[in-house]
């Protein structure tokens, strides 16, 4: 098709969004591992998981052969509000690194909470519904999913707990206060709340928190009240189903008008983004008709894919969560304090960890500077100041166009960024001042940390 002929940002129309997702398992040859219960070490069931999850999601969970799952209705409306989300051709950026490459990047920050992260919370907050519960409770970390859940749970009438990482709480004042806003109630982690909090509190006395202490704090919250489940942003196979909105929509943009993508490079925290936006483009490359270079960037300072061991662990500091096979650093990893990028999970989606583990799928890790340089760089060429996480991938993005510029490539590059960053102005502070520095974990570090996942027998 002709150059002049593509807009400059790609919408589709309604009735071309997706009306099922599409859940990359079914395609895998080498399905992921399943959950294991920690007791017993056998795979959850779903009586197992009742007690902590949505029946329905549990099942979306745990099914690996259904390719396509219909997207309720009222799921879909609630989609239009927001979406579809633009395919844009980055031009301005092309032109300023002078690279014969040609860049898009899907922008999923066009809603109230700034990320991608809406598209899973209002599904789990639908299904919560359906299924007659009061609420939800869950965690947050730098505030992305917690504002997306308390949307999605305000929406729908349902009460939404959000346990959030207490230095965010402290630092991030607005998010919270934007949470409160839809209504949901917001306690810092740890907490005296539970007995997972207590108990990490008498241990480490002034803890500022951990994603993983907030995860633990939820999941007893949810199954010490009546009528409540808890819900998690990423990592689950049902969130990268309830994702795969994202490439789905990016792959019909792209059809529509003849392109065909060379690299697909995605930020991977849990994984849920990445996931959804490599999707149906994963399918093709699973059967063998196409194949695509697909990227995931993670922190130099918490790189689960690119040192972390592929091993059973806990989703969780506290060791409540069942054990998933994944890439991991350890559930008692903590990001270095310095470290302001996002991203701080330490393990990765178990269907993420298996496609990298078969070849699938390639990963780097960016030092945080050099995030936060392409971040200045992409607001200032491109208009939109971006989500730090979201500049991984700008990153990695900005640094393919420019191999290409060297070997004269015309690559076609597509790039997911994810979110906006209004609430991270901390970060950019830290950066513009330059108070940034990078910190990388040495090898000891992380053995120490190896040394302490649970022991499990190879199946
Ligand atoms: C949460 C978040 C991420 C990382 O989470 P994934 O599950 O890996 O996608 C990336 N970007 C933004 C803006 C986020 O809010």
């Amino acid at each position: 098709m002709n150059e002049q002929t593509i807009p400059y940002k790609i919408y589709l129309e309604e009735d071309e969004m997706p009306k099922y997702w599409y859940n990359l398992r079914a395609d895998m040859k080498n399905k992921p591992a399943p959950l294991l219960n920690p007791a017993t070490l056998k795979p959850m069931t779903f009586e197992d998981l009742q007690p902590v999850f949505c029946d329905e999601l549990i099942e979306q969970e745990l099914d690996d052969t259904t390719p396509y799952i219909e997207i309720p209705k009222e799921i879909r409306d609630f989609y239009k509000m927001y979406r579809p989300a633009p395919l844009v051709r980055a031009y301005n950026l092309e032109r300023k690194l002078g690279t014969p490459a040609k860049i898009y990047y899907k922008f999923e920050g066009n809603n109230t909470s700034g990320s991608h992260k809406l598209n899973s919370a209002i599904a789990q907050a639908y299904y919560a519904k359906k299924q007659g519960l009061k609420g939800v409770t869950t965690e947050t970390g730098a505030g992305q999913w917690g504002t997306a859940l308390s949307m999605a749970c305000a929406y729908l009438g349902l009460d939404c707990q959000v346990y959030m990482v207490k230095v965010s709480y402290e630092q991030k004042p607005f998010r919270r206060e934007v949470m409160r806003t839809y209504g949901a109630n917001v306690t810092p982690s740890p907490s005296l709340t539970t007995e997972v909090g207590k108990e990490i509190l008498r241990k480490h006395p002034g803890t500022t928190g951990s994603l993983g202490c907030a995860i633990s704090e939820a999941v007893e919250a949810a199954t010490k009240q009546e009528g409540y489940r808890y819900v998690l942003g990423s990592v689950l196979n049902q969130v990268l189903l309830h994702q795969s909105v994202i490439g789905l929509e990016t792959k019909t943009a792209l059809d529509k008008y003849g392109i065909e993508p060379d690299i697909i490079i995605g930020c991977a925290g849990g994984g849920s983004n990445l996931g959804g936006l490599i999707g149906p483009f994963m399918r093709e490359k699973l059967r063998g008709e196409k194949d695509y270079r697909i990227i995931a960037v993670e922190p130099a300072s918490c790189p689960s894919l690119t040192r972390g061991k592929y091993a059973y662990d806990f989703c969780d500091t506290g060791m409540v969560t069942p054990l998933q096979k994944m890439y991991t650093l350890g559930s008692n990893f903590i990001p270095s304090a310095n470290h302001a990028g996002g991203l701080r999970y330490h393990g990765m989606s178990s269907t993420l960890s298996q496609l990298y583990d078969d070849g699938y799928l390639e990963a780097v890790s960016v030092e945080q500077t050099g995030v936060f340089e392409a971040a200045k760089f992409f607001a200032q060429i491109e208009g939109t100041l971006p989500a730090p996480e979201s500049s991984h991938a700008i990153r990695v993005a900005i640094d393919e166009a420019l191999k290409c510029k060297e070997t004269g490539e015309e690559k076609t590059i597509v790039f997911g960024l994810t979110g906006t960053g209004y609430f991270d102005m901390v970060a950019y502070e830290k950066f513009n001042n330059g108070e940034m520095s990078d910190y990388i974990p040495t090898d000891e570090e992380l053995e120490a940390s190896f040394a302490q996942l649970p022991v499990v027998p190879e199946a």
